[in-house]
């Protein structure tokens, strides 16, 4: 069973020793970020006392990749298909009276003071204050009824007021739209839903695909969602606050800097504004945050932009077996692919390929099929001794790049190809691995139980 709420989930990894309950206090600016840091990748943090709030604040939910499986109810090696097949066939979820919804347990909708309502902290030295990180922002196209879901940084700027940074993917199109026919558009913002909706919103599905419903198939059980109270949206039965609002027509204020996934400061700029039009929450809520540049936050970026990436490059190259975007490479930057090549050359068309695929990627490493593309010492290896710069490197100077990328410049950078496959017509004993013949037959329990002693003058 995968879990249909934030607190099913924290409850889980309390069962398994994996969350840490901190009781001590802890400080918003700074503090609560540095603890949660310091537990990541191994515990996920529940702060039960957030000094000048009455809510806890839970950080680094799904921090290792096999804790994202283990909520999808697949092993780690199951977790990319998983998500393809979800985002492949979305099912409707499950909508069910705000009566029955405990996220609508209560409302308010008059004198709205956000930075006294959500223990939203200040996650790094520069930023520019307090942000909302792992809210699920929720808009409807209002031409076909379906939602689009996001996650985007929201800067707390007034009483009911949040700047928000909505790069243009299917959000930026529908806010437009809107914009352009003078009308704001409804958004709801969703802190504290269940892992497997966090993740599904992060699917890398095409504009129109609704991915509460990818949510639905994610879960393998339609998900229960409730009417807003105040926007024309659906949101999650089980989560636990939302903020409803509106993103402002032809209005701008400025927002960040912000501390981003590269681990470089987004900068300053002019952003949409969101205007608060009411807070619910169910009983005895639990904040949500995700520390900026942490394993929650890198994860839930990487894991579907691979299952995408490795969607469309195995429909042209079936001998695609594997790819990963690995932590040195920001999760976004580097991609590991492993290729069972049949014809020379192949390597380099699917170089071209996956940096063609999104401007975020700009170094590609292809490798053989027999090397563990997630394993950053084999592929490391691979450079070494399957790769010659002269010959095997493929250099594409000049196209779109992440604007968070600090070395690339005006949003442009060079992207490199690694192939490091072996040459089809290479003589097999100048590439042929070592092995130790039984190696991994060795029970190491029959060779070093117990301490024997020894003289070792
Ligand atoms: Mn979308």
């Amino acid at each position: 069973m995968t879990p249909i709420s934030l607190r099913a989930w924290l409850r889980h990894l309390h069962q398994t020793d994996r969350l840490a309950v901190i009781d001590r206090e802890v400080a918003l600016r700074f503090e609560l970020a540095a603890v949660a840091k310091r537990l990541d990748g191994r515990r996920a943090a529940l702060f039960r006392h957030v000094r000048g709030h009455r809510i806890p604040v839970a950080a680094g939910l799904t921090s290792q990749r096999s804790w994202l499986a283990e909520a999808c109810g697949v092993d780690a090696a199951g977790l990319t298909d998983r998500i393809s097949q979800a985002a492949a066939r979305p099912r409707p979820c499950d909508p069910i009276p705000a009566a029955g919804a405990p996220v609508r347990r209560h409302t308010v909708t008059d004198g709205i003071d956000l930075a006294a309502m959500v223990p939203a902290p200040v996650h790094h030295e520069l930023d520019a204050g307090r942000y909302i990180t792992a809210g699920l922002c929720i808009v409807r196209d209002p031409d076909t009824r379906r939602h689009n879901v996001s996650i985007h940084r929201l800067q707390l700027v007034g009483p009911d007021r949040l700047t928000a940074l909505i790069l243009p993917r299917h959000t930026h199109l529908l806010q437009r739209r809107a914009e352009q026919r003078g009308r704001a558009l409804e958004c709801a913002i969703v802190i504290g839903a269940d892992p497997v909706t966090i993740l599904a919103s992060q699917a890398d599905v095409p504009f129109g695909v609704d991915e509460l419903e990818v949510a639905s198939a994610l879960h393998d059980a339609p998900l229960q969602v409730t009417r807003a109270a105040t926007v024309d949206v659906d949101v999650p039965a089980h989560a636990e606050i939302v903020v409803e609002g509106r993103i402002l027509p032809g209005v701008r204020e400025p927002e960040g800097p912000f501390g981003e996934f590269p681990r470089y400061y987004g900068p300053r700029s002019d952003k949409e504004v969101i205007e608060v039009t009411a807070v619910t929450w169910r009983e005895r809520p639990i904040y949500h945050t995700i520390v900026p540049a942490a394993r929650e936050h890198l994860l839930l970026g990487a894991v579907p932009r691979e299952a995408g990436l490795l969607d469309r490059l195995r429909r042209r190259f079936p001998g695609v077996r594997a790819v990963h975007l690995t932590p040195g490479g920001t999760f976004r930057y580097h991609l590991a692919i492993a290729l069972e090549k049949h014809v020379e050359g192949q390597a380099r068309n699917v170089i071209m390929a996956a940096l063609g695929d999104t401007f975020d990627l700009k170094h590609v490493v292809v490798v053989d099929a027999d090397v563990d593309v997630f394993d950053a010492e084999e592929v490391e290896w691979a450079i070494a001794t399957r790769f010659q710069g002269d010959r095997d490197l493929v250099v594409v100077s000049g196209a779109q790049a992440s604007s968070l990328d600090p070395s690339s410049v005006d949003d442009r950078g060079t992207k490199l190809g690694f192939d490091c496959t072996v040459p089809l017509d290479a003589e097999p004993e100048r590439y042929r691995r070592v092995a130790i013949p039984g190696l991994d037959d060795i029970r190491l329990e029959d060779y070093v139980a117990g301490q024997a002693s020894v003289e070792l003058d």
